[in-house]
């Protein structure tokens, strides 16, 4: 079945995408000449949180594991501060003036989401290394790319900072492709084990963003319900995977290649985005899923799998992970998926995509398996 059988899915004929060269069916990213990129920046090390998961050590931990290994092929670029317009399109002007002023005090939002005087400059580059990312890509300058900053952004909401995060950087990128590079359709698949909140309540009401969460459930933030499919204009665009504690790669990939491609493969984004949470890996010490290093590789090659079918460039941006042994295996797996694709680990559908798949295809029809 195609989209034009589902309510609330675009027909597929309305792709009309006509941004630069960057993507579209000219077929430009393809012609994309450039290594992947991976963003960095200085200032991921001055956000200050103490004895906290959430710790430089983790960018520490990347960049010397990355750097020993020429960066895997990726051209490591600076990445810039996020400009005012950026954020104010995502969050009210009060919130980007209290992250600003709880910075400059050292105050934190809560227990979880401490700050420092550093932490200003850190959230302004983590949020602009999502933007430059999706800049690059669809500008056509690199096939795949990473941005690789804390603090993270998926627990952000527009007017509330929390879970470590201060800034929706996946959110506000996304937004930019949006409203100033004139994509119509963003997909963002999140696979951090924790739901994220933040993304999902930003396009809640969106159609332009379908916003698809594997998370484990019950489980902080407590949000992302199968039956939270969004809502208004936006109803059917979220796609809530709770999946309980002990899941491993078999349940992962499943609703992967089950539920999110098929349903992706309707929508037909311009762009794909990857909220690259890896605190479901088994080592992991704030989560309970028993994901793998290559686990991480596999859910990567469906999405790179995905972006060479529909023609369109996808790029992760890093949110969780808090071994920091698992967490640099797993980046460097996720990295060298997207950037070599290859043939994505096939599995049967298995009970829990049969658990949501009459949620889910209500909207998506080719949900199912
Ligand atoms: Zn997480």
């Amino acid at each position: 079945m195609s989209a034009q059988n589902s309510p609330a899915a675009p027909a597929p004929t309305t792709v009309t995408s006509t941004v630069g060269a960057g993507f579209g069916t000219d077929g430009g990213y393809r012609n994309a000449i450039g290594p992947p990129l991976i963003f960095r920046h200085p200032s991921s090390l001055e956000h200050d949180t103490g004895a906290h998961p959430e710790r430089a050590d983790r960018i520490r931990a990347l960049d010397a594991a990355l750097s020993e290994q020429d960066w895997l092929g990726y051209e490591p670029r600076a990445a810039p501060a996020a400009g005012e317009e950026a954020l104010l399109a995502v969050h009210p002007r009060a919130h980007v003036d209290a992250v600003r002023r709880h910075c400059e005090t050292g105050t934190a939002f809560d227990l979880d989401t401490p700050t420092s005087p550093g932490s200003w400059n850190a959230a302004l580059h983590a949020t602009g290394g999502a933007i430059a990312l999706v800049d690059a890509l669809l500008d056509g300058e690199a096939p795949t790319g990473f941005s690789a900053l804390r603090p993270p952004g998926h627990h952000a909401e527009a007017d509330r900072a929390m879970g470590f995060c201060l800034f929706a950087n996946i959110s506000v990128a996304a937004r930019h492709a949006i409203d100033v590079r004139g994509a119509e359709r963003v997909l963002i698949l999140d696979w951090d084990v924790h739901h994220g909140n933040g993304t999902h309540a930003i396009f809640h009401s969106a159609p332009e963003v379908l916003f698809a969460s594997i998370h484990q459930w019950p489980f902080y933030p407590g949000t992302g319900a199968l039956g939270d499919a969004g809502s208004g204009a936006g109803e059917g665009f979220t796609i809530n995977l709770p999946v309980p504690r002990g899941s491993g790669e078999d349940e992962w990939l499943a609703l992967v290649e089950h539920v999110v491609v098929p349903a992706a493969r309707s929508y037909r984004p311009d762009l794909i985005l990857v909220s690259a949470g890896f605190d479901a890996h088994r080592d992991d010490p704030l989560a309970e899923c028993n994901l793998e290093a290559v686990s991480f590789a596999h859910m990567a090659l469906h999405v790179r799998s995905l972006a060479d079918e529909l023609g369109v460039p996808a790029g992760a941006v890093l949110e969780g992970g808090y071994d920091l042994e698992a967490l640099t295996a797993s980046v460097a797996a996720t990295m060298e998926a997207l950037s070599s694709g290859g043939v994505p680990r096939t599995v049967e559908p298995g009970p829990l995509v049969t658990a949501v798949a009459e949620q889910v295809g209500r909207y998506w029809p080719d949900v199912g398996g």
